[in-house]
């Protein structure tokens, strides 16, 4: 052996130490980890084996071309068929595995299967039966012939299969989340497939250098570290996996045709808790969840699958009835602050493929529950059926006319004239927005859309649509000639704390030629003790242009006190829950609370409306307790612009 022998030599061989040493110790890691069930992963796992055994035979056959002369030329032959064989099963598994992560891991049919293995048997039983040419000189050693060319090109068959792969569109699945997941999976495959191939050509130009190993090696490690480590999807805080995880695992889940349950254990009060306490509480309860809830399915893996959620996938009916069951009677005990915390929460129960056939339906009702469990209390444990899911598309359908309807300002106003019991005429009104679906849906009322608009962060436009058209119509039909002193607008929680709202309201009111008097803003009551000091900062500046302001909903709130006498409104108006029940079965106790409520209210200094008189006697009874302004469907429904303006000339009560 000359010098430059011993460096090639030297080199190939050191490259392949560094390889197998790297790729078995990310092999011995991954076998130990907890892993999600997925069958990406068993599959990647084989590849793994699949390039070590790769690495083995390269070993195996650089020694017996180096040593020529000492081995059988038929081990040596032997030897080298192997080598190349396994660089094919390489590219065979990888494309397996790109199939199952990014083809929505469907199990392969036996057609596929066979179908799959087709570019390989053929390869294989070809280059079986044509010649291998070694080249052994001072230079080096390397080997080539029709047998290797034939595997190389089953190999690039396998390439071109699986990068058409990472460029197929997955329809499945539109949620931003998962699309991100996916994308990154692809990248990462075809970056880790790209790596090798570069490996492969400079080995295939310089003949001589043995150094397809550390391509190898670098696919792997590549793969991993960027998408198999499975400490990319652990959660260390709660010691669970992290939303990633959950967004890989749903497809998967819904692949396997079985019938599953998606539980998921949500902490309430998500906002106030973080706020309040910060983030790292939310953390403790949930990781304590966990850990308590982990006793009864040892086996099983939580997912932090929102902020404030844990969810587990659930295959066993009896599996599912013993973590209700743990979860109802458990003491969810959080040391907190020296005492001890005990977190509300609920669980929603998701039946699948039932109630969802897809990624998609499974992150829609899992948003929907989200929205819907904040406005309803539906007790501890909550089975998702199909009213759930009508209400679901129906909220689907609202919130895509919703759109459409911001989009092309198409919302109408209607006003409701409010009775002036001193005057004994209509001496104002409150503007209320109407949406109207010209398909299925027809009229939807302001209570389903007005929320989800705040939530979609729309209510800011519709704010400005409706504010926009109460000043138009005010303007032309010169309101305030007709007896009318102001109109009503209402704000919504969101939009009385945008610190933008006093320019814009200005504006409008501004072009129209309005008198800001003539304006008055109704806060409910719940968000003017949410406000705070953004709210009193808008407040005092719309004041000081001459805006009044009414607080919406009394008596539906938390009916804080202290706060009303903090932030002072010029009128308040009585909400129907607190009138009604004075007029009904048992008035005795609202009756009390009712005249309670007017005489503090009056004392405060500030003028009353009343909600909802539907009844002549309740407009008798209020306006003789100092009631000023009655409203209700005694008096008129909420109309269109132009049923209001006969009302408010021609009616007299
Ligand atoms: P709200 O501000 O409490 O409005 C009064 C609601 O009570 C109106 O319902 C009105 O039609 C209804 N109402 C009035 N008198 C009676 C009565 O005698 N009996 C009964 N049963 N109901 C009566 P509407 O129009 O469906 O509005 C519901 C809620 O939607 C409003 O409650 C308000 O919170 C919100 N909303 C309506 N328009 C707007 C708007 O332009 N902007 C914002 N942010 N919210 C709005
Ligand atoms: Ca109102
Ligand atoms: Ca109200």
């Amino acid at each position: 052996m000359d010098t430059q022998w011993i460096n090639f030599f030297d080199i190939s061989f050191k490259c392949q130490a560094l390889a197998l040493a790297v790729v078995l110790l990310l092999l011995i890691d991954f076998v130990r980890s907890k892993k999600m069930p997925l069958r990406s992963s068993k599959v990647f796992l084989c590849f793994m084996s699949v390039c070590l055994f790769n690495l083995f035979s390269e070993v195996a056959s650089i020694y017996t071309l180096y040593n020529y002369k000492t081995v059988p030329p038929l081990v040596n032959r032997l030897v080298h068929t192997m080598f190349y064989c396994s660089i094919e099963m390489i590219a065979m598994t990888l494309f397996l595995y790109a199939f199952y992560l990014i083809g929505s891991q469907k199990r392969f049919s036996k057609r596929q299967t066979l179908l799959c293995m087709v570019p390989f048997v053929i390869a294989a039983i070809g280059s079986s039966f044509t010649d291998i040419y070694y080249v052994v000189d001072e230079r080096g050693a390397y080997s080539h012939g029709p047998s290797v060319t034939i595997l190389y090109t089953s190999i690039a068959v396998y390439v071109i299969g699986t990068y058409v792969l990472m460029l197929k569109k997955n329809r499945d699945c539109c949620h931003t989340d998962v699309a991100d997941v996916m994308k990154r999976a692809r990248i990462t495959v075809a970056v880790g497939l790209g790596i090798w191939i570069v490996v492969a050509l400079i080995q295939l130009i310089t003949k001589y250098l043995l150094i397809s190993s550390i391509g190898n090696c670098l696919m792997v490690l590549y793969i991993y570290l960027f998408l198999e480590n499975p400490k990319r999807y652990e959660d260390e805080e709660t010691d669970t996996l992290n939303r990633q995880a959950f967004h890989i695992m749903v497809p998967e889940m819904l692949a396997r045709k079985k019938t599953f349950w998606l539980v998921s254990f949500t902490v309430d009060d998500n906002e106030r808790i973080t706020k309040s306490m910060g983030y790292d509480l939310m953390k403790v309860i949930l990781r304590t969840v966990a850990n308590i809830l982990q006793t009864v399915m040892p086996r099983s893996r939580f997912y932090h699958s929102r902020s404030n959620t844990l969810s587990v996938f659930i295959s066993d009916r009896e599996q599912l009835d013993a973590l209700l069951k743990k979860a109802g009677s458990a003491d969810f005990e959080i040391p907190y602050c020296g005492g001890s915390f005990r977190p509300q929460y609920h669980i929603a129960v998701l039946e699948f493929p039932k109630y969802g056939a897809t990624p998609d339906e499974i992150y829609d009702t899992m948003d929907y529950l989200v929205s819907h469990h904040q406005k309803h209390d539906n007790g501890l444990v909550f089975w998702v059926d199909d009213e759930t899911i009508r209400n679901k598309n129906y909220s689907k359908q609202v919130l895509a006319v919703l759109t459409k309807a911001v989009r092309e300002k198409a919302f109408n106003v209607v006003y409701q004239p409010i009775w002036s019991s001193e005057a004994r005429r209509f001496a104002s009104a409150e503007a209320l927005v109407r949406l109207q679906d010209c398909g299925e849906l027809g009229f939807i009322s302001p209570e389903i859309f007005i929320p989800m608009a705040e939530q979609q962060g729309m209510i800011d436009e519709i704010g400005n649509i409706v504010f926009e058209k109460v000043c138009s119509f005010a303007a032309e039909n010169r309101l305030w000639e007709k007896g009318i002193n102001y109109i009503e607008v209402n704000l919504s929680g969101m939009q009385s704390v945008d610190p933008g709202l006093p320019a814009q309201l200005s504006a409008v009111m501004q072009k129209y030629g309005i008198d800001p008097k003539f304006i008055n803003l109704e806060i409910t009551e719940t968000a003017s003790i949410d406000g705070g000091e953004l709210l009193d900062a808008n407040m005092k500046s719309l004041r000081s242009l001459g805006c009044h302001f009414s607080m919406d909903d009394f008596g539906t709130g938390y009916s804080n006190l202290a706060q009303m006498a903090r932030v002072h409104f010029e009128l308040v108006k009585l909400d129907k829950s607190l009138i009604w029940p004075a007029f009904g079965e048992n008035p005795e106790e609202p009756m009390v609370i009712l005249e309670s409520c007017i005489t503090m209210i009056l004392q405060l200094g500030a003028h009353i409306v009343a909600e909802g008189v539907e009844t002549e006697e309740q407009a008798e009874f209020l306006s003789q307790h100092g009631v000023s302004y009655l409203q209700g469907y005694f008096y008129s429904k909420p109309v269109p612009g132009e049923a209001f303006l006969e009302k408010i000339t021609s009616v007299v009560k």
